[in-house]
Formats: C-alpha cells, structure tokens, sequence
C-alpha cells in the first residue's frame, strides 16, 4: 500500500515529477473535521504555468501517434491502479473533502476508475464512417484529438472530477493540464502519479495548482485548446466568455436547483431515501441535488413526518469513522454559506422542519458541521427555493396538478437535473418529456454510471461527461473526399 502522506514533494505535477515554486501565493489545505493545517502548497507561477502546458503539448504529440488501442491499455492500467489503492486514495480524498470515508470508498477513486475503464476500452472501437459517393468515389471520416485540454474542477469530487475530465480527453489522444480547486489541492497529484506509473508519457497529465487567476491564465494561453470546467455558473459564464474569444472548444459543468417530484403513488419510502440522498449525501455538496423537493399535497404530511424521522437519525462525526454517515463541509466559509441560507428560509417564511445548526460532534469538536435541514411551507419565490446553496438545505414544496408541478420545476434559470417518482410509467415519460433538465431519473436519483451522458441545460452548462458522447466533446471530425476518376474542369 503507498504511503499517502498529506504534504506532497511539491504543490505541481508536470512533466512526470513533483515542482514546487514558492514564488507563488501560498495555499493552506485543512482538513475540514478538525480544522487543521493538513498541506502548504503555493500556486503556480506564469512560468510554472507555461510550463505544464509545453510539457503536455510534447507529451500530446507523441501519445496521438500511439494506435488508440494501446492509449487504451494505459487507461485500464491505470485504472487497475487506482482499484488496488483505493483504500489510500479514499483516505486522501476524506481529508482532501471532508467526506465520511463511507462515502470515498465507494463513489470516488472507483468511480474514477470507472471512467478509465470505460473510456479506455472503447476507444480502439471508435472508427469513423465510410460514406459511397457513388462512381467510386467515397468519403470517410475520423475523429482527431484536439490537442492540450484544460480540465478546471470543483472541490466536491477531486478525484471523480480529474478522471471524468482526462479519461475521455485522454482516450481521444489529448494530454491535459488539470487545475484543481485550491481548496482541494491534493489528490489530483495522485492521479498525476498514477498515469505515469501506467505508461503515459511524462506530461500528459499535469497537475497545476492555483487559486481562479490561474484558472484565468491557463484558459488564456495560446496553447491551450479546449476548457473543461466543472464550477459554479458565474465562473462558467466568466470561463467561457473567455474561451470564446478565442474560439476554443468548451464543456461546461455548472450548478443547479433541480426539482426531485414526488407524486401520490410512489413508493414513499423510497422517494425519502432518494430526496435524503439527493441533497445530505455529501453534506448536500453535489450539483445535481434535487434541491426543490415537490411533493403531491395528498402524501405530503406522511412525506415530511418520515423525512424528518430519517434525517434526525443520520449519523454525524468524524469522517474517518467508517460508521459515520455525515461530514463537515469542505470549508467554514461553506458552513456559513449554508447557515446564512437557514437563516434567509427562516426570515422569508419557511418552516424548518429540523437541522440547520452548527453541530460540535464530540470526536469533531472543531469541524465545519452543519446539520441537515429541511424546510417546509417553501414557496417558489423564496431565496432558498431559487437559488443553488451547495450545502445541506432540503426545500419541501407542495402541489395539486401534474400541469403545475411541470411548469413550477421548469421556472428556473438552471437545467442540469431533475427526477420523477411514480408509479404510473406513462406519467413518469410524459412528466420527465417536459422537464427541461439534461439529466434525469424515474424512481431514483442522482446515479451517474458512466455509461450514461451527464450534463446540464440552459445555465446548467453544455458538453457532455461520460458515456461515448463525451468522447465527441474531446474530438474533432474530419471529413476526406476520395476520388477515383479524373477532375471535370470547366477551365
Ligand atoms: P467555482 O466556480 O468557485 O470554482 C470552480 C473552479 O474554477 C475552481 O477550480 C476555481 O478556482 C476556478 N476558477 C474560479 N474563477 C476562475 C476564472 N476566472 N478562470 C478560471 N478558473 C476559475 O466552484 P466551486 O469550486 O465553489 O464548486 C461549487 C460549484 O461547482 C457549484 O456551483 C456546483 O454546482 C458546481 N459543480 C458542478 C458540477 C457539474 O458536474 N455540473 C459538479 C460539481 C460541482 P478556485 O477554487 O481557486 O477559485
């Protein structure tokens, strides 16, 4: 098992080895159950910069002339790699986060190394299309890389997020330069190592630490041919609006205040434990969370007194309790975000049901805890109905009519998820037809295999992550003309 130590040799990975430049601003990563200093790392420099992105540009050049099928067996090794260290790497991402180690074990690294093995072997089966002209003449297509992405990430899935971004980007014969948040710098670096140890040249995946000015400087340089951001939506139109001016390829993967419906003939139970999931699984730090839970006026009483029931039974603490269900969240600028929206519900007229407060466990005296919280008597117009918290804040709706619940879930600027439970399958399609969200769920929410396309709509976002359809966000088409008789020419 490799020893993960918290302080890694260097704050950046480029080129296949640890680089420090403490001309930098200094970073401080603390680990959000205790408080403490865990890691100082400084953020990178212009030259730190142009240098991760020549060293991927040499990499990229030598890794598209590999045949796609032995890219391939890098990103399965790779991923072999990550499965056997999972238990490390679950660790890191804990005290990277803050999540309960019951959480990392399962939904990080090994979704991680879903992404590698799914990408890994589809890419040698990604061919292009023969296309008869007729007279013997034909067309045929191929998918070309695009050349250095940049893969900028969020701080809730470190880990999920760097190998969401550089599996496809990868496959498709790119390198990539990852920034990841500053607020949690450290287990991207892992993965950075992992590539190497799998093959990959050095400086296909390097690993730039910094705060957003960097994130600035890496979407504006020259070199740099697609930005794939995974962020909030005011950094989403800044990103983009840069990336614009440049004409450069983009995907972006923004926030959201999805409707989660729950009509009156589901099955309650389950509905409870999918609106649970969807907004305290990861103290409510997920971007897909269905975040307005409407719920049909003839259940709702039954709805919300269980809700309650199973929220105050959730177990909160240290995350690296392997019984603990519940952590801090990723900062105490987060908590206070997430306290302050309480407080707005409260002051607008929401009923809290429970939660809401900071908690003190007594193995995590000093951590960043807010209890989960769910509000009833929400109505549309109100703040915490509107707009996206990023924390644990449940927003409990009521409604009478399919027609309504449609166009109240539709009545926002975001569209990146949505879900639907009932147990009328033609109400279920019609219901989710209607939603303008670009992922959704019937009987369920918030899985994300990676054989399904994941990405939002309107403010959401656009480009796709997962699935084969993210391989066409990290391409480019090529369309050749074969002639086999002489050129008509009028001239
Ligand atoms: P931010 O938008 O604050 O930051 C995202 C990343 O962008 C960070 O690495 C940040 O760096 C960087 N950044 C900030 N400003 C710039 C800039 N001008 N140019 C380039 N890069 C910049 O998001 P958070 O990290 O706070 O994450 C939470 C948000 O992410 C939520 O809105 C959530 O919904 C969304 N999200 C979306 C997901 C999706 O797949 N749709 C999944 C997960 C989260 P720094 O942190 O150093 O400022």
């Amino acid at each position: 098992m490799p020893d993960y130590s918290l302080a890694p040799e260097g704050s950046h990975f480029i080129d296949g080895a640890y680089v420090e430049d403490p001309a930098g601003a200094e970073i401080t990563v603390i680990f959000p159950a205790t408080g403490e200093v865990i890691a100082r790392l400084h953020s990178a420099t212009a030259p730190i910069v142009d240098a991760a992105v020549e060293s991927a540009q040499r990499a990229q050049w030598i890794w598209a002339e590999m045949a796609p099928v032995d890219r391939g067996r890098v990103l399965l090794r790779a991923a072999e790699l990550i499965r056997a260290r999972n238990d490390a790497l679950s660790e890191l991402e804990t005290y990277d986060t803050g999540k309960p180690i019951q959480e990392t074990l399962v939904a990080d690294a090994t979704s991680g190394a879903d992404s590698l093995e799914f990408f890994g072997g589809l890419i040698a089966a990604d061919t292009g299309q023969y296309i008869p002209l007729g007279g013997g003449d034909f067309a045929f297509t191929k998918r070309e890389p695009l050349g250095v992405c940049l893969g900028i990430g969020a701080w809730n899935y470190p880990t999920q997020i760097a190998c969401w971004k550089a599996a496809p980007a990868l496959a498709g014969g790119n390198a990539m330069v990852f920034k990841p948040s500053e607020t949690t710098p450290l287990c991207a670096l892992k993965i950075a190592e992992i590539f190497v140890e799998a093959g990959a040249p050095k400086g296909l995946f390097n690993v730039v630490q910094g705060y957003g000015d960097v994130g600035g400087m890496l979407v504006g340089h020259p070199a740099i041919d697609k930005v794939s951001l995974t962020g909030s939506v005011p950094t989403g139109r800044k990103v983009a609006g840069a990336a614009a001016g440049a004409l450069k390829h983009v995907t972006m993967e923004l926030g959201g205040k999805s409707p989660l419906i729950v009509f009156e003939d589901a099955d309650i139970e389950s509905a409870i434990g999918a609106a649970m999931l969807g907004n305290f699984y990861s103290s409510g730090q997920i971007c897909s969370n269905g975040t307005r839970v409407f719920v049909h006026e003839a259940v709702h009483d039954r709805f919300v007194a269980r809700l309650k029931e199973r929220t105050e039974s959730i177990r909160i603490g240290d995350p690296r309790d392997p019984e603990v269900q519940y952590g801090p969240m990723v900062t105490e600028a987060q908590m206070q975000i997430a306290l302050d929206y309480v407080a707005i519900g409260q002051s607008e007229g929401a009923i809290l049901q429970t939660g809401g407060a900071r908690v003190v466990p007594e193995d995590a005296a000093d951590g960043f805890f807010v209890s989960p919280a769910v509000f009833t008597a929400v109505t549309d117009d109100m703040r915490i109905a509107r707009e996206e918290i990023f924390g644990p804040v449940m927003s409990v709706l009521k409604f009478a009519t399919e027609d309504e619940v449609v166009a109240r879930a539709n009545a926002t600027e975001f569209g990146l998820a949505a879900g639907v439970f009932t147990q009328d399958i033609t109400r279920a399609h019609r219901v989710i037809d209607a939603l303008e969200a670009g992922t959704c769920w019937i009987n369920t929410y918030n899985l994300t295999p990676v054989q399904m396309p994941f990405g939002g709509i309107k403010a959401s976002g656009f480009g796709r992550e997962n699935s084969a359809a993210a391989l066409d966000h990290y391409t480019q088409l090529k369309s050749v003309y074969v002639a086999s008789g002489p050129v008509e020419s009028p001239y």
